[in-house]
């Protein structure tokens, strides 16, 4: 696992056709990145990107939301890992989740799920907890 500044190509549409999100989305990407760096006091963070840019035969694939932002290149699901005493450990989603709500209070889409977070570049503000177990 890399604790690299983040590489293009990791927010491609996984189908390999090379559609990438918008550099916006790498810039909140780099933010939370350097917020758990100050917060859990290490270098050591890293950010996976579980899906960026979906094309629409990915996303139906993948079976996405019929009008997910993924499609227009403005979203991604990522987990935020941070290495203590050793070994890395996953920053809850929840976390990640409320650290950009402050961040942007009145603007972007971001969802909680259970192993990753969500975070859009839409105007209009949207919210979701989507968590089996809270
Ligand atoms: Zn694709
Ligand atoms: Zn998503």
């Amino acid at each position: 696992m890399s604790s690299k500044n983040f590489k293009n190509s990791e927010t491609n549409c996984n189908c390999g056709c090379q559609l990438n999100v918008m550099i916006q989305v790498n810039m909140m990407l780099e933010l939370v990145r350097a917020w758990a760096k100050v917060f859990y006091n290490t270098v050591n963070v890293a950010v996976i990107v579980t899906s960026g840019a979906r094309c629409r035969y990915w996303n139906d694939h993948e079976e996405g939301y019929k009008n997910s932002e993924h499609m227009y290149s403005i979203a991604c699901d990522f987990k935020v890992k941070y290495k203590a005493n050793g070994k890395w450990e996953q920053v809850p989603p929840k976390m990640v989740y409320d650290f950009l709500n402050r961040m942007f209070p009145n603007s972007m889409g971001l969802g909680v799920y259970d192993t990753f977070t969500h975070g859009d570049l839409r105007e209009k503000k949207s919210r979701w907890d989507e968590r089996t177990k809270k």
